[in-house]
């Protein structure tokens, strides 16, 4: 159901060096998981005594559509059970993330596991036992007992899957296909993690495996030589399997569009979409904004050209630092301070929350030997309160980091507070709009509380980026997504070759190639084969849509009033209260509309601005 915990993006699953055993750590620095149970043994007890209530279930089976009461019943009982498996599930993988070598705890988890997979199959009955009862008779059992008006929206949401269910027999024969159909993404995964022969070269006296973790470290050096040495090299072993690459795509893409239209949707596109309640209007709104606001990149192209000094701006200089990134350091007693300010504007109930998740240990700061790397909050324990894991290091990164998992832990916590467990659980949609909003107004307080220049610099410029990757490429992906599943859809073949084609002519457009503004070779029309996201179904968009939300809810709330603040804290209080497109409009910020790509736009364009009156004043 909702075992995941939401992972800060590129921050994910990376081990970090460390010395330090999570012995030696101070108690106050580490997460107390006995707010979720006292010790081992009570864990184990109730564990136990959960997987005899899961057989309870069963006396349901085959009699939902009897009575509104045996219905109602059912679901209480059924999400009773869930959210106690939500709490043992958070402790035993809080457990594990400890320490990844503890075999013990590893023990625990897959345990805990198969419970989990035992409950879902005595649950499997419920779904289609919803849909079978109809929505008629679902309407008369509402009128019949009120208190199982709880689950009406529930309930409509089983129902209305309906429409996109088959026979029992075609199900039963797609439900096998699955078997199957992951192929082209783990030919594609062990290809190009493990089998690739990415090639050695000498980047600063130093001899460099140039595989992805490589290139993303060496890709943003100052030198330019050493670019112009790593993205061809990079690209270019891309480029010899284009075929092998395109074949596997073209599969991918294919398979998606075979589930679709089993499925019976209009298009792979809202197949993806719709079970998260998204029209497809979104999608489609987002890329039409992005497309019109190309100028306002070409903007920060020219100007980041100008201040690395370039001739000529080309597609291997888009990484390479603004300016110097600044040694300022933030211990973790200054970033509580520095946060806990920064969201002031707030309020006093998200403060309150926020010094409970500082005073009483929700957080496990610093890494220790084993621990899992990375950052993510957890905010799946209903009745206790989030977690999140840190790697603090005392730089900006970390900083910026602990205010964006703090974002998705203060979203959870609201929605805990104020919904039933039955809709606390906010969506993938809106998951990234909290924790970006939080980077937002950390980012706004530290430019207003600096004088430094070369911070405000740096500041400036991480904001600029953040708007580039996150807004203009993942929408630039967003739109070759969309083209290749199009092209399938109407039967069209795709070769490596076509692939190639079609995303130069995208990466072109974006980075005003025709226009002078950044040269792209030809070659990097193969970087689609680099991206794995592909492989995921009309995610990344998301990651746009989910910026471009944040941005405008935080400057209504730097800029506006007290309605401002509540309308934010009435979207973090809403879980899955409604769908992620309402909830988000009724906070301000609707995405079917342009207003919030123009504010968005405008605090792009009013950061080139500022950037440009600072270099102004350097040369007076
Ligand atoms: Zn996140």
């Amino acid at each position: 159901m909702k075992f995941f915990v939401v992972l800060s993006f590129m921050l994910l699953f990376t081990m970090t060096a460390v010395t330090k055993s999570r012995d030696e750590i101070p108690e106050k620095y580490k997460w107390n998981l006995k707010d979720l149970y006292p010790s081992v043994e009570v864990f184990k007890q109730k564990r136990a005594e959960f997987e005899k209530k899961i057989d309870t279930l069963s006396k349901y089976q085959g009699k939902l559509g009897e009575s509104a009461k045996e219905l109602r019943e059912c679901l209480d009982t059924y999400f009773n059970l869930n959210k106690e498996l939500d709490r043992l599930m958070t402790y035993v993988s809080l457990r594990a993330d400890e320490n990844l070598s503890n075999s013990e705890n590893l023990k625990l988890k897959n345990e805990t596991y198969n419970v989990a997979r035992k409950f879902a199959e005595a649950s499997s009955f419920i779904e289609p036992e919803i849909i079978s009862i109809g929505e008629e008779k679902i309407k008369q059992f509402l009128k019949e007992d009120k208190e199982l008006k709880l689950y009406e929206l529930m309930l409509s949401r089983v129902i209305k899957k309906k429409k996109h269910i088959l026979s029992k027999k075609e199900e039963a024969l797609l439900a096998k296909t699955s078997m199957i159909a992951d192929a082209p993404y783990q030919t594609y995964s062990i290809f190009s993690y493990t089998d690739m022969p990415f090639p050695v070269v000498e980047l600063n006296g130093e001899k460099v495996k140039l595989n992805q973790a490589a290139y993303t470290k060496w890709r943003s050096n100052p030198d330019i030589k050493i670019r112009n040495i790593v993205f061809p090299k990079f690209f270019g072993t891309y480029k010899s399997f284009e075929n092998t690459f395109g074949t596997l795509l073209y599969a991918q893409v294919k398979k998606d569009w075979f589930y679709a239209s089993a499925k019976k949707y209009n298009s792979s596109l809202e197949a993806a979409l719709d079970p998260n309640e998204v029209p497809v209007k979104v999608y489609y709104q987002l890329i039409k904004e992005i497309n019109d606001n190309l100028p306002s990149l070409h903007r920060y192209l020219k100007l980041r050209k100008r201040m690395l000094g370039l001739k000529e701006l080309t597609y291997a200089d888009l990484y390479t630092p603004l300016v110097k990134s600044v040694n300022a350091k933030y211990s973790y007693e200054d970033a509580q301070r520095i946060i806990e300010a920064a969201l002031n504007p707030l309020g006093k109930e998200y403060h309150t929350y926020l010094r409970r998740a500082f005073s009483q240990r929700w957080i496990d700061v610093y890494p220790n030997d084993g621990k899992r790397g990375g950052a993510y909050s957890s905010g799946n324990a209903y009745e206790v309160h989030p977690y999140i894991l840190m790697n603090y290091n005392d730089d900006y990164e970390s900083l910026s980091t602990l205010a964006h998992e703090l974002g998705h832990s203060m979203h959870s916590m609201f929605s805990n507070t104020y919904q039933p467990y039955v809709y606390s659980d906010y969506t993938i949609f809106v998951a990234e709009v909290a924790s970006t909003f939080n980077e937002n107004l950390l980012n706004h307080y530290l430019l207003t509380h600096t004088k430094d220049r070369e911070m405000k610099l740096f500041l400036l410029g991480h904001l600029l980026e953040n708007i580039r990757q996150t807004i203009f490429r993942q929408t630039m992906f967003a739109e070759f997504e969309l083209e290749i599943h199009k092209r399938v859809e109407k039967g069209e073949a795709l070769t490596g070759a076509d692939l190639s084609k079609l995303y130069l002519k995208i990466v072109r457009k974006y980075y005003g190639h025709d226009k002078g503004i950044c040269k792209v070779d030809d070659l990097y029309g193969i970087e689609w084969a680099y991206i794995p996201h592909f492989y995921y179904d009309f995610y990344v968009y998301q990651y746009a849509t989910s910026l471009i939300a944040s941005t405008h809810l935080a400057q209504k709330v730097i800029h506006g009033n007290h309605k401002d603040v509540e309308e934010y804290l009435g979207f973090i209080k809403s879980g899955c209260s409604d769908t992620p497109i309402n909830i988000l409009r009724k906070a301000g910020a609707d995405l079917e509309t342009d207003v919030p790509f123009k504010t968005t736009m405008k605090v792009f364009n009013e950061t080139m601005d500022e950037i440009e009156k600072l270099l102004k004043e350097e040369n007076k």
